[in-house]
Order: C-alpha cells, then structure tokens, then sequence
C-alpha cells in the first residue's frame, strides 16, 4: 500500500478523516500549500504555504516565539505537568536496549514500548489510559547529520502520548486538543503559529490518518491516529484503536529557547564547558544565521555537504571562521551526544562489540575518540560523563545507579581503540585508491578500520552520507527462526504435569502418531526449551530420543515399537537425568546473577545450555575472565547456596510482570505469551523462565565453574558443573592433582637413578675397557659385555644386551672403546620401557666400510623400527623385544662375517 494514495484518498474526506473540534471551535482554516499542494489547517490568514515552503521556516533560531523559556529537563516538567493535570498516568521510559522484541535491538519510538509481537500479529498492552511518556528513542541512521545539522541527534526523548479510546481513553478530538492547549497554554506559543498539516501513517497491516503540528517550520509532534486494517480497496476499523502521538521533546526546548541549535539548549551545563575548554567564542554573530540557512538547506537538498557549502555561502563565512568556529562546535556536538547515547545505552545492558546491536555503539564510541583526535579536543570522558549525569537525572534518576559501570566500559573501549590504531595504519598505507562505500563498509567490519579515522588520515576528505545508513541496514534486524511444520491440526494443548506435581511416573493418551513421534494428551516430560535439554524416559516400552514443543504442543520422538492412536500408555522419567538438568537450571539462574554481582550491570545471559551432567552460560561481558573473576563468581554462587534461598515460581500477567519487576527479567529472551512464569531467588534473581528448578538453593549443593572462554566479542561463556557433578569434579581434581604429584615423584626418582648411573659409568667404563682392550683373539665377555676379535685381524666386534646397561653406559663405553681401537664397532641394546634401544659406535678406519648408521638401520629393521646416523655414530630402535638376539647376530655378520 502506498503512502500517497493513502493520504488522497483521505484529504478527499478531510471531514472523516482530518476536522476534529478543535478546528471548527478555534475556526482552522484548511488550505492548500501554494508550492506542494499539501492540505494544512491554520489560523492564519495570510498563511498560504505549508510550513516546508513558509518563509518564516526557522525564523525561531535568535528569536524564539514564546514568552517563556524552557531548557531540556524544563521542557519535560511543563509536558509532564500538564498531561498529568489533565488525567494521564505518567510512566518512566522503557530500557532502550528493546528485550521485548525480538526484530528490534533498540526501543526506536515510544509505541514501541507497548507493542508485543506474539506470532506474527503485534498486540498493544498499555500499563495506563490515557498515558505520557518520556520515552529515550536510538536512532542510527542519521549519524553523520549529528552535530552538524543542529537538529540531528543519535537518541532524543520522544514525548509519547498514548491513549486506547475506551471509557478511560480518548479519540482525535481530544487529542488534538490537549496537544493544542499544551502549546498555547502550557509553551505560551501562539495559535496562530500553529500548524497541523494532513498526513498518513501505515506499517504492519495497519493504517490511518495523521496530523503533524509545526511551529515556525519546526514540526513538534506528530498525532497518528491508528484506526484500519487491510488496504484502500477494503478496510475495516481495528478492534484496538490507538492514538500514538510522538513529539520531540528536543524541539519543544529549542522552539522555547531559540538557541542556534537544539543540541545549545539539550545537553545541559556541558556543552558550554567544553566550548569555554576548547576556546571557542560561542556568542559570535556568525552562528544563528549560519544555523539557520542550514536548517533551511535541509528541507531543499539530500547530500549534506552540499547543504553546509551552501550555508557557508549564503552567510558569507570564510575559511578561518569555519575552522576556528564551526568546524570545532561540530565535534563538541557530536562528542556530547554519542555520548549521552552511550550513557543510556551501557545503562540498560548494553555493550559496545563488532556484533548486532553493539555495533552502532562501538561506532559512536570510535567516533567520540577520532573527532577528539582529529580536533585535538583534549576532554576527560569521565567528567563529560558525569557532568551529563548529572544533568539527565533530573529526568531519568536511574542513571545515577550506572554512573560507574557507564564509565568503566567507555574507558575499556576507548582503550581499546586507541591501540588498534596501529594496525589500523597498517591497513591504511596498503590502500591504493580512493575506498568507494563499499570497501569502507568492509574496511570496518572486517579490520575495524572506521570512516573517522580514515577522514583523520585523510584518505577520505568526506564520509559519504550512506555509509551509516547502510551499516546500520547490515545490523538492524535480527534473524527469524524458521518453524518446522509438523501434522498438529486440531490436536488440543498439552497438558504440561512437570508444572503441577511433577509425576515421574504416569499414563497418558496417545492422540497422534506419526513416523517416529507421539503427541500424548499429557506429559510429565520436559520438552528442549529455553537452554534445557529434554528429559529422557520411556513411553509404553519405547526409550524417548528427543522432546520438542510446537506452540503448545508436546512432540516426543521415541525409538522401538510406536504405540497406537487411542492407548493409553505408560511413562516414566528419567529422574536422574531430570534431577541433574534441574540443578544445573537453576545453578545458571544463580551463576548469572553472581557474575553480575561480581563484574557490573551490563552482563546480561546471552544465552544458556543445561544438560544432566554440564551446563554453560554465556554472559555479556567485555573482557576474558580473569581467574580472579572465575573464583569470585564461584564463591559468590556457593554463597546463594549456602544461604537456603528459596526458589520461588508464580504466574503473572506480563504487562504486571514488567512494571513490578522492569525488564530484567528478560534474560533468555523474548516471551512471547500473555501470561509469564516469574522464578526468583529472593530478590537476587528474578526470570521470565520455562524451565524446572529446585525448590531452594540448598538443593544445588555445590557449583564449580570449570571453564571459561570468551566466545565472541562482548560474550563470555562460563562452563560449570553442580550437585553430583560438582562433587565428581571437586573429586577428580583431587585424584588429578594427586596422580600429578605422583608423576612428579617418579620423575624425581628417575632423574636421581641417572645421576647414579652417569657416576657409576664414569668409575667403571675405564676399568671395563682395559679389561676388554686386553682380549687379543677369540672372544672375552665381561659384566655381560662380549668382545669377539675377526680371524682376519681386520674388524673386532664388541657388543651387549643386558638390560643392566643405559644409554649414558653404552655412549660412554662406545666412545672410549673406538676411540683406542679404530676397527671396533661396539653395539649396545638395551631395552628402555616399551622399546628396545641400540647405540652403535664405528672407529676411525672401520667406520670407512662398516656405517654405524647402516649397522642401525638394518638392526632397528629387524627390531621393527628406524634409525640411522653418521658413519661413526648412531642410534635407534624398536619395539620386538623377542629380536635381540637376532639383530646382534645380524650385527655380526656385517662387521666380522
Ligand atoms: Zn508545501
Ligand atoms: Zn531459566
């Protein structure tokens, strides 16, 4: 359906679909824009462009049209005061890290915060009717207009009105009425300023009309009146009528102020510190009409260089001016609020990494860092930090509790940065061509090479204005689960028995059959979800092989003979199996709020795996674990144990859930039922959780962290056993530990025996020589050492096989032996544990025809090895030890036939 036919078709009723009370008591006139064509209603008479085309577009920049002067945190008091003062509950913000969607990673509009999907249908569930809403809003797309465009920021407050008309809530009429009188009444803005200009909105099926409200060419707010379904052919009005106003509480301060910027009258005492830091003249004469002609420029051109050229035309300002001025206040701009952005961010649990959602705040965070290093801007994050703290908790007290958190997160990033930047340079000087967006798009996500930093280098003079609209394309929406289609129509629900009493034993109706898989009218089976494994068991006489559940249908896959549709069968579960995943279910619950206790607010479950016999949690978390993390997370975690808390489980309603226990609950995700299932431990651990748990922490008995790793950037994951298998594990460890001192000991004994052996050699290899040197002809053996003399004359053979000997003896005796005798090889075998080794000597002259390394090579064959080495020495060996005998004859015969 197209926005444009649409809104033709609605302008052609403007009495349906645009008049509303207001407009006939104050008597609006609805006119057509002289240069667009577009409908407007307004008091003026002279007014006859829309505010796009009006010449007083912007004129509020130096001279604001109200009589009364209200900064950011003002803005929202007066907004509060009176929505309230005319019946609207007003509600804090929801986190902007959105964990009740699972297609958005940040909250991106106030209605955002009542929407649940549940299938592929969004449902609306307000906490009051009519409310108000100070809702902090992410916005990535826009990056590179920050700072510049005075009007451009990565996260504003969307005032959010909602109301459902129903006997508490209201319609169109008194919308625009109160959203009238806020202006007039409340901002002392007058009537005839305003302008509602005729719009549509559409997005997930739904439609309908719209009026957004100017002021001096600045739109406040915009009223969407949520009305239809189906398209323009055939509609028909929504069960759930919603009015979803938003308006920029940014612009209700700066049409007050008339600051040359919004970002002058938002951010608080810090924007005039770091201007006063930085030394630049903030009163200069130059910046409201430069500011001006560039809020102009934007409503005419797409490309925002072209829109600042054409401002520093228009106004005439030169080089120097540009550079001493608004090249500077660009930076502070933009440092101020990335960094307001990260503050609320990091606040709600989120962490700046190089995937989903991190990503757009390791940008900023990057971005914050090159913008000071290309400026030479020398500002202490920290204090910028608290300075904005300081200022936004006025309106959001909860930031006060993360000040620190914020702070230790920003410094680790920055850090971080900062030493990449070498090889950032490497990667730089290899580059031979201007990078198009494309390569730049992979020179950030494959070697974090960013844009800024390019633009500092000046590779690149400019960063192209799509460049972050397409990163944040790349990493906006998460993936969708694809849904098997399995036979289930018409099967009713499965009643869940491990909720109630938990019957390890018990009989069921099979209602359906199909292949390998039974659909029971009950279970006491727990099927895979949430992290935890499914139970194992037998159904009649069949082992289950696996258990999964299909909206709420149980589907058990059995092996063996399949029961027939209509029996009633008999189960049982597994318990040991159950017993070990539920401790270890709970143990992740108590490991996760013990890393969060230990580390900071930001460590969230990424998420979680519970089998019988391990389990693992992968958390948020920046860095590795330290063994100091690991022990104190461990300690932590037996301290819940050891305190016999409680595992308490009730249902709630999930809107009531939300309010009364925030968002934290939604630590494995997305719960996409009306009524959730709340376990907490005490007050340490509250959880939207499906899972089976012990009924107090005692029950784990004992959890041992085993191992951790860091899994990608920005997860940890931390593998751990409990109960029995902690207990195993603590065994082992001791049994490990001893085997190792064992090990430790032999080797001890082992060296000390060589030490002997090496003195004992020493003393006897002399006197064992010369007893052996003085045989003249035949044979001699001593201590178990033969040497045989050849007839010939030409060759004597002197070898051993006792296992008396070593390698140190037989080197030693070798050595000396050749070295008297230059026509004797000695030969000596011995075996060393599983192997039979052989260390051959050859002398001077019989080492020209006899190798010793042939002489290895052919004994080592027969003992079933290798080995080999030079003419005069070398060594070997094998692993028959029935084949001594015949390698030494073998031996033998090479050298005296
Ligand atoms: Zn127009
Ligand atoms: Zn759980």
């Amino acid at each position: 359906m197209n926005k444009k036919e649409i809104l033709d078709k609605f302008s052609a009723d403007p009495q349906r679909y645009y008049n509303v009370n207001l407009f006939e008591d104050q008597g609006f006139e609805r006119k057509s824009c002289k240069t667009c064509n577009r409908y407007f209603w307004t008091l003026d008479a002279n007014r006859d462009k829309c505010p796009d085309h009006s010449d007083d577009t912007y004129s509020f920049i130096g001279e604001p049209p109200t009589s009364k002067r209200f900064d950011y945190t003002q803005s929202w008091k007066e907004v509060e005061s009176f929505f309230v003062k005319n019946n609207h509950t007003s509600i804090n913000r929801y986190p902007v890290v959105c964990r009740w969607r699972d297609d958005l990673y940040f909250t991106i509009a106030s209605i955002v915060d009542f929407q649940r999907v549940m299938g592929s249908k969004v449902t609306f569930e307000f906490p009051a009717n009519p409310l108000v809403v100070p809702q902090t809003c992410l916005r990535f797309k826009d990056l590179e207009n920050v700072g510049v465009t005075g009007r451009h920021f990565s996260s504003f407050c969307m005032i959010g009105q909602h109301s459902i008309p129903n006997e508490s809530g209201y319609w169109k009429d008194e919308c625009v009425n109160l959203d009238f009188n806020l202006l007039t009444q409340q901002f002392g803005i007058d009537k005839k300023e305003i302008t509602f200009v005729e719009d549509v909105w559409e997005g997930g099926g739904s439609f309908g009309s719209s009026l957004e409200y100017f002021v001096r060419g600045l739109e406040l707010g915009n009223a969407v009146f949520t009305e239809f379904q189906g398209d323009l052919s055939d509609y028909k009005t929504l069960d759930q009528r919603i009015i979803d106003m938003g308006a920029g509480l940014e612009r209700f301060a700066w049409i007050t102020m008339g600051t040359p910027t919004a970002y002058d009258c938002c951010f608080g005492p810090i924007t005039e510190k770091l201007i006063q830091d930085a030394g630049i003249d903030a009163n200069s004469s130059v910046l409201v009409p430069y500011f001006t002609e560039i809020a102009k420029n934007l409503e005419l051109y797409d490309d925002l260089s072209q829109v600042r050229k054409n401002a520093i035309k228009s106004t005439g300002l030169s080089d120097e001016q540009i550079n001493r001025i608004i090249t500077p206040l660009e930076g502070i701009y933009l440092i101020i609020d990335h960094i307001r952005t990260l503050i609320f961010a990091i606040s709600d649990g989120a962490l700046p990494s190089n995937v989903g959602g991190g990503y757009n705040l390791r940008i900023m965070l990057r971005r914050i860092v090159s913008t000071m290093d290309r400026l030479k801007l020398k500002f202490d994050l920290d204090e910028i930090i608290d300075i904005q703290i300081d200022y936004l908790k006025n309106t959001y007290p909860e930031l006060e509790d993360t000040r620190d958190d914020v702070k230790e997160i920003i410094s680790i990033e920055a850090g971080r940065y900062d030493s990449s930047k070498q090889r950032m340079q490497k990667i730089v000087s290899k580059l031979d061509k201007e990078p198009s967006v494309t390569d730049l798009i992979r020179l950030y996500e494959s070697d974090g090479v960013t844009p800024e930093y390019l633009k500092e280098m000046k590779v690149i003079s400019e960063i192209p204005s799509t460049f972050y609209a397409k990163l944040s394309d790349l990493h906006q929406s998460k993936k969708q689960k694809e849904q098997l289609t399995l036979p289930l129509e018409g099967i009713p629900d499965t009643e869940l028995l491990f909720y109630g009493d938990d019957p390890r034993e018990f009989s069921a109706k099979v209602l359906k059959v199909f292949d390998n898989f039974v659909v029971l009218d009950k279970t006491g089976f727990y099927a895979r979800g949430g992290g935890q494994e499914p139970d194992h068991g037998k159904i009649a006489e069949c082992d289950i092989v696996d258990i999964t559940k299909h909206g709420n249908i149980v589907v058990h896959e059995i092996k063996g003979e399949i029961p027939k549709e209509g029996e009633t069968v008999s189960c049982v579960v597994d318990s040991t199996r159950r017993d070990g995943i539920t401790k270890n279910h709970t143990s992740t619950h108590i490991i996760n709020t013990s890393a969060r206790s230990v580390l900071g607010s930001w460590v969230w479950q990424h998420s979680a795996f519970k089998e019988a016999d391990h389990a693992r949690l992968d958390i948020t978390h920046h860095s590795a674990l330290t063994d100091e993390d690991v022990l104190k997370i461990e300690q932590a975690a037996n301290g819940i144990i050891e305190k016999s808390i409680p595992v308490k489980i009730e249902n709630f309603d999930r809107g009531t859930a939300e309010q009364k226990y925030g968002f934290r609950i939604y630590q494995g995700g997305v719960v996409p039922v009306k009524s959730v299932r709340i376990v907490s431990i005490g007050d340490l651990d509250i959880e939207a959780c499906g899972g089976t748990h012990v009924a107090n922490t005692s029950d784990v008995e004992q959890i041992k962290i085993t191992r951790t790793k860091r899994i990608q950037d920005g997860v940890v994951r931390i593998e751990f056993v409990s109960g029995d298998g902690a207990k195993e594990f603590v065994k082992k460890k001791q049994v490990d530990s001893e085997n190792k001192e064992k090990e430790e000991k032999l080797r001890e004994q082992e060296k000390e025996r060589r030490l002997e052996q090496r003195q004992l050699a020493k003393e006897r290899i002399p006197v064992i020589a010369k007893s052996l040197l003085e045989c003249k002809q035949g044979s001699v053996t001593i201590d178990d050492i033969t040497m045989e003399l050849a007839e010939s004359g030409k060759a004597n053979f002197c070898y051993s096989t006792s296992d008396n000997y070593d390698d140190v003896f037989h080197i030693g005796l070798g050595e000396t032996l050749c070295k008297t005798d230059p026509k004797l090889v000695y030969c000596g075998l011995f075996e060393q544990g599983e192997k039979v080794r052989v260390i051959v000597y050859a002398g001077e002259d019989i080492s020209k025809e006899k190798s010793a390394g042939e002489i290895v090579k052919s004994i080592s064959q027969i003992l079933g090895g290798a080995g080999g080495g030079s003419p005069k020495f070398a060594q070997g060996g094998g692993t028959d030890k029935s084949k001594k005998e015949d390698a030494i004859k073998n031996a033998k015969s090479m050298i005296i036939q």
